[in-house]
């Protein structure tokens, strides 16, 4: 007789999240930053409560099962409640990112066939621009301000009020749709990803584990990283699963207030893409003594790649920095470049070797490297390709099956369209993405690996290198830089500053120094404009 598993077969879905915060956790707290900068807090209890209300209301509404409910909102308490509520409805929260221009939001709106839309007051002036363009069966407003919601809309406390705190969640399976977000589409349309309940409780639960983020009931969590932008990569669920206290920032995202928050909140743990940090670290040094946080504090990076100066000066402020791999398509978290043990041993400066890599694979998720020619390149440390993915948080396909011909390999892994290598620990070096490589004279320069050694220079703040056309070497890498008030870097001192490092053939032919560098909707640097800024340019 063949032997088959006795275990129950339950399904990893979110109203048990939602179920356990009411029972375990009512007491922790949540505390929103509203737009008067005033401190609003409330409960799991009573977030538990109205998320209830909230999927009740919902289903009401007409709501079915695997339907869109579109967020036009700021990381807040309102936002955590649809997070938790959409989803025990057995529909779909589909995040939509503020950052972006009325069209594009629009297109994606129609294409998810979004029906309802859940929005601050605040940001009511950026549906305007786009409500011809698309038909919401009903718009529901969070009165952050405290102004009247004009009758045209639904007040989003009278909506949660209509609904029922017993509410009875549908059964669902753990492979449902729970949320969609759009990837932000730096090439062609955005493509909608859309996570499982079983991808989202298994992402939360590898966030949390000791050697990830090690997010516990003892954790205060800032995601600084908009829950519109790859769930705020999975915080608000894991603080959830966990029962962690959450801090969520409302739309002042400066230096100052975040430091005031992590500050009188005392934030464990924040996350948020590099240019966030670049400014902490700004706003710590020009006045060390100002803000006391939390002893020990960690700050998950990712989304763009993190300079060794970063690092060191964080180390000095008690605040450390876990570099995270991943993107929106892999829910996000890929790789964790926490230190393994068996390095912890190794000189200071070669731990900063490791830490500045993407890190090690999160358990589950696999990572293989893939050449030109298609051949899986080995854990060496130096042979490139592009990172292919495969997991169970992981998207396989894209929303309507878009993309599929040149996303995903034949045996189905994800195609990063990052250029990276793995070492013999294991650890995922990404050098470039595949389009953003600097090709001179036959030979590949990393953008990544010089834009980070530039920014480790003592007076400049951002640094973006992108490739320009050359007629001899086809293509140069042009440096664009953000320096220091009062402060002057020349090509010279670029070049003077990075000789002992790369090879001569890697240094900038230009370094253009700009008041700021363009930023994408998700805070990167938005290489497709820079590109666009110099094509003409003329080398001299
Ligand atoms: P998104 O889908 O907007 O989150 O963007 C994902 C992309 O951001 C990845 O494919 C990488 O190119 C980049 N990225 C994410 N994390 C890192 C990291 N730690 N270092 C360098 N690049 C990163």
């Amino acid at each position: 007789m063949s032997t088959k598993s006795t275990m129950m077969n339950v399904s990893l879905s979110l109203p048990h999240m939602v179920e356990r915060i009411g029972r375990v956790f009512p007491h922790v707290e949540v505390v929103s930053r509203m737009p008067d900068k005033s401190l609003h807090r409330t409960n799991y209890g009573r977030i538990h409560r109205r998320a209830k209300q909230l999927a009740s209301a919902l289903v009401n509404e007409g709501i079915q099962k695997s339907e869109c409910v579109a967020t036009l909102m700021w990381n807040h308490y309102a936002h955590l409640e649809a997070y938790l509520g959409i989803p025990s409805t057995g529909a779909v929260i589909h995040t939509l990112n503020l950052r972006l221009s009325p069209e594009d939001i629009a297109y994606i709106v129609n294409h998810a066939e979004d029906k309802i839309l859940i929005i601050d007051d605040v940001l009511l002036s950026m549906y305007e621009q786009f409500r011809d363009q698309v038909s919401f069966k009903k718009v529901i407003v969070v009165p952050l301000t405290g102004d009247p919601v004009d009758e045209c809309y639904t007040n989003y406390e009278d909506f949660i009020a209509s609904g029922d705190p017993d509410f009875c969640y549908p059964d669902i399976d753990e492979n449902d749709p729970a949320g969609m977000c759009y990837t932000s589409g730096t090439t062609g349309r955005p493509k909608g990803v859309v996570y499982s309940h079983r991808s989202t409780a298994l992402h939360s639960m590898a966030e949390a584990m000791c050697d990830s983020l090690a997010i516990s009931q003892h954790d205060t969590v800032m995601p600084v990283v908009p829950m519109f932008h790859a769930n705020a990569w999975g915080l608000p669920y894991t603080s959830v699963l966990v029962g962690a206290k959450q801090v969520l920032p409302g739309p002042f995202l400066d230096a100052e207030s975040l430091l005031d928050l992590y500050e009188s909140e005392q934030v464990t743990l924040s996350a948020g893409v590099p240019t966030i940090w670049m400014a902490i670290k700004e706003a710590r040094e020009a006045e060390p003594d100002r803000w006391k946080t939390a002893p020990n504090m960690r700050m998950a990076v990712g989304g763009a790649a993190i300079p060794e100066s970063l690092f060191r000066a964080f180390d000095k402020f008690d605040m450390k920095i876990i570099q995270a791999w991943g993107m929106t398509e892999s829910s996000p978290i890929a790789t964790l470049g926490l230190l393994k043990n068996n390095l912890t041993d190794i000189d200071e400066d070669d731990q900063y070797k490791y830490r500045i890599k993407q890190g090690v694979p999160c358990p589950f998720v696999e990572v293989r490297i893939i050449d030109d020619e298609g051949q899986e390149q080995p854990w060496d440390g130096e042979s490139p390709g592009d990172a292919e993915l495969r997991g169970p948080w992981i998207t396989g396909s894209y929303h309507k099956d878009e993309g599929a011909e040149d996303k995903f390999s034949k045996d189905g892994w994800l195609k990063t369209g990052d250029v990276c290598n793995i070492d013999s620990e294991g650890y995922v070096k990404l050098t470039d993405r595949t389009k953003d490589l600097v090709k001179s004279g036959g030979e590949w320069i990393s953008s990544v690996d010089l834009e980070n050694a530039i920014m480790d220079h003592p007076d400049v703040i951002e640094a973006a290198v992108i490739a320009v056309y050359h007629p001899r070497w086809d293509e140069r890498p042009l440096a664009v830089i953000t320096v220091k008030e009062g402060r002057q870097v020349t090509k010279e001192d670029v070049h003077l500053f990075l000789k002992d490092k790369f090879a001569k053939i890697w240094l900038p032919d230009a370094v253009e120094t700009l008041e700021e560098i363009p930023k994408t909707s998700t805070g990167k640097f938005m290489k497709l404009k820079l590109r666009e800024m110099y094509k003409d340019w003329k080398w001299s």
